[in-house]
């Protein structure tokens, strides 16, 4: 097939009878329900998006020629590695880098495991099922366009003992066997875009320790596998509301879900790691680590060049050109320089991976936008709010400005500076405020925070694993003559 259409991502939408769960309400059909249809709209319009951008977006297919999505790439070159780039600049102009989890974040993680087969088949091979299972996987990711979301954190029990794994009896783990496949129970947090995906994902996310043999498992199953639920967070969708008066919350609420697996039976197809601890914590090897934060800093750069825009135009319909505000806009144009180096540098210092040929953007530029972004974001958040003052709530509606009465007296006493009208004064600080005060607004920031798990823990593992510590420590011990 190739590539879809956005027609034919919400016709796929409505074939999959998911159980899933909005505001105590099951909801049949994704595409259609107020509280969900504006995302599911966004999202088709990316898929259109790829046709509509093909040069950048899309590429053929290695070994049938079909058009496919550039983020299912394993790139061969440096020069594919700038292509498929443009491709994810594109994408994430759709959503102005809002919707964390278009299909592209997930197929650029599978395009990198599947660019190390060897690593998941592990040592003599002995995963070699497994291996080739999520190869075919892939491929099929790629060929059918499928929308994926997926879950690799445990559910909070207790955190004195949740790491410890073995007998947790709340995360979800292998509880049997059948003919058919493996049996799988417990929950998982946190599945975003799930009533926008076709199917879900368990893999690898931090190490497990040994003896956690039936917590080491990786498969993906299409989201109607019975006995799957998810249940939604309470939507933050504006149901209802005129696109003028909530121009983001009407557009990308793209949901987040708590997925419980209840006895589900994974087809042995679909099975990519059975209890092999070994080769569960061996999977980061593939590379799949630089693949998301490639992705992630790509859409982050763009929400970021939004929002200073954003804030600039906010700041020019008030006048407001004191050097306070000035101070703050020069601060997100800092963010965003610094971004943008971060990826061009990873995308200059590419490197060929020597066992396999596949190529990939130099990770250290992007290992601090991890910690960075995390803080970065609630900041930029911080300064729109700052800027706007009351003015973030001077704003009135899309029915105030066409009533008749009202709408002389908003021209005449709301307008902005340098002929700012009141419509377009209102336009923009809405705006504003869809970005950092509604309740989209704050789950964005919360997604921010924790999407790549905390700033925290990101600086830990800085420290810890990924800074070089050579050239520091070399210049200390030549100041002290040692
Ligand atoms: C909006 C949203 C969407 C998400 N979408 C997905 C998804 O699609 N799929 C998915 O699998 N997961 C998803 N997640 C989950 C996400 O991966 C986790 O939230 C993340 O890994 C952090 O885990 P946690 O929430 O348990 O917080 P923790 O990591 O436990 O952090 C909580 C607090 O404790 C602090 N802390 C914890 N441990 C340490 C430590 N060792 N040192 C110092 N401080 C520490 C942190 O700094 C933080 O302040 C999503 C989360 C959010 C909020």
């Amino acid at each position: 097939m190739g590539a879809r259409t956005g027609k034919q991502y919400l016709e796929g939408l409505q074939r999959t009878r998911r159980a899933i769960w909005v505001d105590g309400e099951r909801i049949e059909d994704v595409t259609r329900h107020p509280k969900l249809s504006g995302a599911a709209e966004s999202l088709a319009a990316i898929f259109d998006r790829q046709h509509e951008f093909a040069e950048d977006c899309l590429v053929p297919d290695r070994e049938t020629g079909e058009l496919i999505n550039i983020s299912h790439l394993i790139p061969r070159s440096r020069d594919e590695i700038r292509h498929r780039h443009r491709g994810l600049v594109r994408l994430s102009e759709g959503t102005v880098g809002l919707m964390g989890r278009t299909p592209d974040y997930m197929n650029m993680k599978f395009s990198g495991f599947a660019s190390a087969p060897w690593v998941w088949a592990g040592a003599d091979n002995r995963n070699e099922v497994g291996a080739a299972n999520l190869v075919d996987y892939q491929k099929r990711l790629a060929r059918d366009d499928i929308s994926l979301t997926h879950t690799i954190i445990q559910p909070t029990v207790d955190k004195r003992t949740d790491t410890a794994i073995v007998g947790n009896q709340v995360t979800i783990r292998k509880v049997g066997e059948s003919a058919e496949g493996m049996i799988v129970r417990g929950g998982r947090v946190l599945a975003t875009l799930a009533p926008f995906a076709d199917e879900t994902t368990v893999y690898p996310a931090l190490p497990i320790p040994p003896g956690a043999e039936d917590y080491a498992i990786a498969f993906a199953i299409p989201l109607d596998t019975p006995g799957l639920k998810f249940l939604c967070r309470d939507s933050l969708s504006a149901v209802g509301a005129d696109g003028f008066d909530k121009p983001l919350s009407s557009r990308f609420d793209e949901q987040d879900a708590f997925c419980l697996f209840d006895d589900v039976v994974v087809p042995w197809d679909r099975v990519f790691i059975n209890g092999d601890v070994e080769v569960y914590n061996s999977i980061p090897q593939t590379g799949f680590v630089i693949n998301m934060t490639t992705q992630s800093t790509t859409r982050a750069l763009t929400k970021l060049q939004f929002a200073y825009g954003l804030a600039t135009r906010m700041a020019e319909m008030i006048g407001d050109y004191s050097p306070a505000t000035t101070e703050m806009l020069g601060e997100i144009a800092c963010y965003v320089e610094v971004t943008r180096s971060a990826l061009e540098l990873s995308i200059e210092q590419a490197f060929e991976r020597p066992p396999d040929g596949a190529w990939f953007p130099d990770g250290r530029p992007l290992d601090p936008m991890r910690a960075l972004l995390a803080m970065w974001m609630p900041r930029v958040a911080e300064i729109i709010t700052l800027i706007g003052g009351h003015n973030l709530l001077t704003t009135p509606t899309r029915r105030q400005l066409d009533d008749e009465e009202l709408r002389p007296l908003i021209d005449e006493m709301l307008h902005g500076a340098d002929a700012t009208s009141a419509e377009a004064r209102s336009a923009v600080f809405r705006m504003a405020w869809d970005f950092v005060g509604s309740g989209l607004a704050g789950r964005g920031f919360l997604y921010e925070r924790f999407y790549l798990t905390s700033a925290s823990r990101n600086k830990q593992m800085m420290h810890n694993l990924a800074a070089d510590r050579t050239r520091p420590a070399e210049l200390v011990d030549r100041i002290l003559g040692l």
